[in-house]
């Protein structure tokens, strides 16, 4: 079942800021084309007199990337162009800023929605190296905004503002599919780590993951696809008991429950050892294993401690572990680890037999964390407010870093 997002709220509710951005005077009840059932379409083409085979004419166009509207799909009469966009939208996506970074590695993209919501996608180039071929990795977003609030996230700062549907998920991965399309590049790999909670939203998320993995449709293999969670574990339950063997990654972070009530507030209601314990039967269930990704945030949840509650916790499990230095955002006082400090942490992961990998940040000059971009656009919180959040931060953390010590001695 799916999990209301009011009950997944933890502490107040943080409203969500508008973009300052023109809106659309009202709201498109059209549905997006990338979100329709398999077969609806040709459904709807029959009811209209037209014969089957323009389903699969549009179905080349869009989803190849070669089109991004019906009027682009140059072998259906003219009045047929116009009926399909009466009734759909082939693209729910308005417009779309575009910002590069890391020599043209990185890029940003802030997708303006019909309602005027904003959310981001990010672009990840990765050369070939010695054992790898080259990969480009696509970060997308879920929802606008997020309830679950953790504090090192400019996303979760912005607060909650809304579902998306699936259509409004699969259209950043064809934007960057048409992008790509004039470099003769390809996508490799989508990953549903951007804004939002995907398993707060996991009937849109369950259908976007299909239409992406779907031959007919997006045509990226399901283990190309990457489902990312905080620890929804009604949600996890779900992914396993659909089968396809998506990779699943969970955001640890922490595995000392006080500290990881801290920076994933959604330990209160699922803690980490029932997160871990059904993201071991996904993996079970689909042989893949399960990603943990922890953010290193100095001082914080980077120490021995720490290491060796996390090795504790994932010993034996079909894991592997990714350490991301934490990518600084203004509400924060907090700072990325050490370098020094992360390569300890990975080293006492190694030693209790768990692949572990220390990751770059990506497009650090951009705002590449997630929620950047549209909390720049939202306007920036005042000085003052940002001062409490940090003063609050310091407090929250220092009660949590004794809370983790006393219930360790
Ligand atoms: S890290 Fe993810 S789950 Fe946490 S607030 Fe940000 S978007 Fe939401």
């Amino acid at each position: 079942m799916r999990e209301p997002v009011a009950q997944a709220r933890v502490g107040p509710p943080v409203p969500f800021r508008e973009p300052p951005l023109p809106r659309p005077s009202a709201g498109d009840p059209r549905p997006g084309y990338a979100g329709l059932p398999p077969g609806a379409l040709a459904l709807w083409l029959e009811g209209q007199g037209e014969p089957a085979y323009r389903a699969t004419q549009v179905a080349e166009a869009l989803w190849s990337g070669r089109a991004a509207s019906f009027d682009e799909v140059r072998q259906l009469p003219v009045t047929l162009r116009a009926r399909l966009a009466g009734a759909f939208r082939a693209d729910t996506i308005i417009d779309t800023q575009v910002r590069p970074a890391d020599g043209g590695l990185t890029g940003k993209a802030l997708h303006r929605l019909h309602d005027g919501r904003l959310v981001e996608s990010v672009l990840m180039r990765y050369p070939a190296r010695r054992d790898r071929r080259a990969r480009t990795t696509l970060c997308i977003s879920s929802q606008a905004g997020c309830a679950v609030g953790c504090p090192f996230c400019a996303t979760g700062e912005l607060g909650f503002g809304r579902d998306l549907d699936a259509a409004e998920i699969v259209d950043q991965a064809r934007f960057w599919r048409r992008d790509l399309l004039a470099t003769d590049e390809r996508l490799t790999n989508v990953v549903f780590m951007g804004m939002g909670e995907p398993l707060l939203n996991a009937d849109a998320v369950v259908d976007a993951a299909a239409a992406l993995s779907d031959p007919a449709r997006f045509g990226l293999g399901s283990r190309h696809i990457t489902i990312s969670t905080s620890g929804v574990v009604p949600g996890i339950e779900r992914l396993t008991g659909l089968g396809p063997q998506y990779t699943l990654a969970v955001s640890l972070h922490a595995a000392r429950p006080a500290l990881r009530a801290l920076l994933v507030p959604l330990e209160r209601r699922w803690p980490a050892v029932d997160v871990v314990a059904a993201a071991s039967a996904y993996a079970e269930r689909t042989g893949r294993r399960v990603t943990y990704e922890m953010v290193m945030i100095d001082g914080i949840n980077d120490t021995t401690e720490d290491a060796h509650a996390a090795a504790e916790l994932l010993r034996g499990r079909l894991a592997h572990v990714n350490l991301i230095p934490m990518n600084p955002v203004a509400h924060t006082p907090w700072q990325p680890s050490a370098p020094e400090r992360v390569e300890a942490f990975a080293s006492t992961l190694r030693a209790a037999g768990l692949s572990t990998t220390v990751r770059h940040n990506r497009g650090v000059d951009i705002g590449a964390a997630c929620g950047q971009l549209a909390a720049e656009l939202a306007g920036q919180p005042t000085p003052t407010a940002v001062e409490r959040r940090r003063r609050l931060l310091v407090d929250e953390s220092a009660a949590a870093l004794q809370l983790a010590a006393t219930s360790a001695s």
